[in-house]
């Protein structure tokens, strides 16, 4: 199936476009022509919309719960050779591919929906994740047990390893803190306490979390501010669409590996249930310190009582 060009001019500013294509290029650079990035959150946090500001355009169905898919949905774009300015022959003409997966919220009812964790788990078979969009909103004052789980579930689902190619996404970018807080503090503390939760649902270190899982803005609102070149800016003034991009490149290029979903992590035990190797070790303990005494004493009571028997 022939996929749409991306990033395409009349969807971006071509100060922005400039931008995702440098990116895209350094991606490149890094022998990476096919990028996976999984989208994750609770419902109603802006996943969808967040999936349409990258694309720059309305690929998904965003708001209502009713147009909300049930199931996972994967967008795929290309930059062709020609997008990227590239002339070497040898390269394809799509010479990048972009696969992004929304999915559907992860909590129902107050819990986390571990079914619909299963279900985007199976839809990703043959996959490799190479970025984990952990969206959440930057205009919420607290974090809760739920959250945790969620991370826990994530973690559980895929491995914990799935963090080291996080980003936790904040949406809302364009909110008015309280009168005493800065918009700086108020962003810091927002991720302090979010990194907090994904390092205690993940069981990470929290000194790992903290350098290593960047926290960025994303303003989904058509109410975003603009600079001087028409690129959506948050408060902070920076151009929210490349960054998230740029710092999707440096995820990719931090050393780890991405998160193959094969059969194994499908329908082998959960990924993060280490020390389930010590399962029939501790069998073969109990049987020989365990029952085989046990089952001695029994014969000899039993000889013992034969003997008895037959006097
Ligand atoms: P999802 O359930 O996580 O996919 O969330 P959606 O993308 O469908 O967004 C839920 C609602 O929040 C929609 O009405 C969006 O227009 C709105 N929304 C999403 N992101 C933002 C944002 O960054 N700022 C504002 N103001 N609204 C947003
Ligand atoms: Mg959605």
């Amino acid at each position: 199936m022939a996929s749409r060009d991306w990033p395409r001019i009349q969807d971006f500013p071509s100060a922005t476009r400039t931008k995702l294509i440098d990116s895209v290029k350094q991606l490149k650079k890094e022998n990476v022509s096919t990028l996976t990035v999984l989208v994750m959150g609770k419902g109603g946090v802006g996943k969808s919309s967040t999936v349409n500001s990258i694309l720059g355009e309305r690929a998904i169905a965003t708001g209502s719960i009713q147009l909300q898919e049930s199931r996972p949905v994967m967008v795929t774009r290309c930059s062709s050779r020609y997008t990227l300015n590239i002339s070497d022959a040898k390269d394809p003409v799509s010479a990048f591919t972009l696969h992004i997966i929304d999915t559907p919220g992860l909590v129902e009812a107050g819990a986390v929906n571990y079914h619909v964790l299963d279900i985007i788990k199976r839809y990703l078979l043959g996959r490799t994740i190479d970025v984990l969009l952990y969206v959440d909103r930057l205009d919420q004052y607290r974090v809760d047990s739920l959250d945790q789980q969620i991370v826990a579930a994530i973690s559980d689902r895929f491995g914990k390893e799935i963090w080291r190619r996080g980003i936790v996404v904040l949406t809302h970018a364009l909110l008015i803190p309280p009168d005493e807080l800065g918009y700086d503090e108020f962003f810091s503390r927002r991720s302090q306490a979010l990194l907090e939760v994904v390092g205690a649902g993940a069981k990470i270190k929290r000194q790992e979390v903290r350098g290593a899982i960047p926290v960025v803005l994303v303003e989904n609102s058509t109410r975003c501010s603009r600079n001087e070149n028409d690129e959506k800016i948050i408060p902070t003034g920076i151009a929210w669409i490349p960054n998230l991009m740029k710092t999707i490149t440096e995820v990719v290029s931090n050393g780890s590996k991405g998160i193959k979903v094969d059969k194994n992590l499908i329908d082998g035990p959960n990924p993060n249930q280490r020390g389930k190797w010590l399962i029939p070790l501790i069998a073969a303990f109990q049987y020989f310190f365990i029952v085989m005494p046990l089952q001695m004493l029994i014969e000899t009571d039993a000889e013992a009582e034969r003997k008895s028997l037959n006097k």
